[in-house]
């Protein structure tokens, strides 16, 4: 039995692409008003558009939900006491709604379709985040509830849904409100109370155009690949359009489910900013211990991670080099790689610039002989013994520096490298220096 005091939230996507970043953000809001209200977080498939609806899309968007941690109560895979959750099993009951309303006079036949017989006067519904809001019933046509082909339209759908899972809160995007009257009427026409209606802004890319390919990344597992956080992003998804009446943005999901209210969204478009969803991921990073750094850099793919379990102590201090800098996953994958491998080629650029003097191998060789020999392997002591070298041979340190560090990493870039000397330990520099050398023999 419903009991009508139950708080219940739907999302409801349309698998006709994978689950993009506004509707995300749309299904986090319903989640967490939910999760707030001790609620029901219903999961419903809108799959009545049979030609632009896929199977794998579904597979997408759950995959999807789950990654960034939004389970449901009712829907797919779970089951429900409103079963089936797909639309496209629910065919009949949409039949039957709409002769309802042909039969009590409410709708009208028209070349095989189907449509509602808008009544004279005004619509009006009290939007949670716009206010009051009012169509004058004048400007909305006798729309279609039931195609020639029996299929219903997403009006219809969506409000026998609505109404048979007993929602109670609609959160959705700002493109549905103009579709908001028609179902206002659909309500009315069924003798029901339509649901509290939340619109929320569209999310925007910087130039303030809605977010696109042209933007970036827009499918949420895409950013998983990218190396982002499933909690990070939570968190800054939770804030595109709300926000908490405070400066307070880092929240845990437990926090953002006990502050999340409707009076929060804001009505202007929110803006997606991936520098904002840099810092957010970063700082989620950062929270990690070193063992579940490893272990999520590890999740990124087959790559030879072993080597920092089997040393914890070598490792903390690896990734501590690393922390300050790495702001996403792949990030650590990329910088780690060069303490367990050599690199397989050097920058071209960065041998042009720095290394094509005839002089450069014997400046590099002499250096190799003293990292050779000395006895102190710490950074003071790897930087002077450098530095003390090129006077000596009357070299620019730079030359030095910059041929180690492409020798170490084959990169012009790298964390600081007499830091990343010491970890690398005397054989391997010496060994990768040896690898430079013979490599810039071979050059013209
Ligand atoms: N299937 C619709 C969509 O994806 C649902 C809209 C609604 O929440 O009513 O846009």
């Amino acid at each position: 039995m419903n009991n009508v005091w139950v708080t219940r939230l739907r999302f409801a996507p349309s698998p006709t692409g994978y689950l993009h970043v506004g509707g995300a953000r749309t299904a986090l809001f319903n989640w967490l008003y939910a999760r707030r209200h001790g609620g029901v977080f219903v999961l419903r498939i809108e799959d009545t558009d049979v030609e632009r609806s896929q199977a794998e899309m579904v597979t997408g968007i759950l995959d999807g939900l789950r990654w960034l941690g939004i389970d449901w109560d009712e829907g797919p895979e779970v089951g429900g006491p409103h079963a089936p959750y797909y639309q496209s099993q629910r065919l009949e009951r949409y039949r039957a709604a709409a002769k309802q309303l042909l039969d009590s006079g409410q709708a009208f036949e028209d070349g095989g379709a189907i449509r509602f017989k808008v009544p004279p006067g005004k619509t009006t519904f009290v939007d949670s985040v716009h206010g009051p809001i009012e169509f004058d019933n004048e400007h909305i046509e006798s729309f279609v509830i039931l195609r020639s082909d029996t299929h219903p339209t997403y009006h219809l759908s969506v409000v026998c849904d609505d109404i048979d899972m007993a929602i109670t809160h609609v959160v959705r995007g700002d493109d549905h409100i103009s579709n908001t009257p028609k179902q206002v009427l659909l309500y009315n026409a069924f003798g029901k109370t339509p649901p509290t209606f939340a619109h929320v802004p569209l999310i925007m890319g910087a130039d303030k155009q809605r977010l696109s390919k042209r933007h970036g990344a827009t499918s949420v597992m895409e950013y998983e690949k990218l190396g982002y956080l499933p909690e990070a992003m939570f968190n800054f998804l939770a804030l595109l359009g709300w926000g908490t009446g405070s400066n307070d943005e880092l929240l845990t999901k437990d926090e953002l489910v006990q502050r999340f209210n409707l009076e929060g969204i804001s009505g202007g478009n929110a803006v997606f900013n991936t520098e904002k969803l840099d810092w957010f991921n970063h700082q989620y990073l950062l929270k990690l211990t070193d063992e579940e750094l490893v272990a999520r850099v590890g999740g990124l793919g087959a790559w030879g991670l072993e080597g920092l379990g089997k040393d914890p102590a070598w490792s903390s201090r690896v990734l501590a080099l690393l922390r300050p800098r790495c702001k996403r996953l792949t990030e650590y994958r990329d910088q780690l790689t060069p303490f367990f491998e050599g690199p397989t080629s050097y920058d071209p650029d960065g041998v042009k610039k720095h290394l094509s003097a005839p002089e450069a191998r014997e400046h590099l060789e002499a250096l190799r002989q003293a990292y050779i020999a000395t006895g102190d392997w710490t950074e003071v002591a790897l930087e002077k013994c450098l530095r003390e070298l090129a006077e000596a041979r009357s070299a620019k340190a730079a030359t030095l520096i910059h041929g180690t560090r492409i020798a170490m990493t084959g990169r012009m870039v790298s964390p600081g490298l007499f830091e990343m000397l010491v970890l690398l330990g005397r054989e391997r520099v010496v060994d990768r220096l040896a690898r430079l050398i013979a490599a810039l023999a071979g050059l013209p």
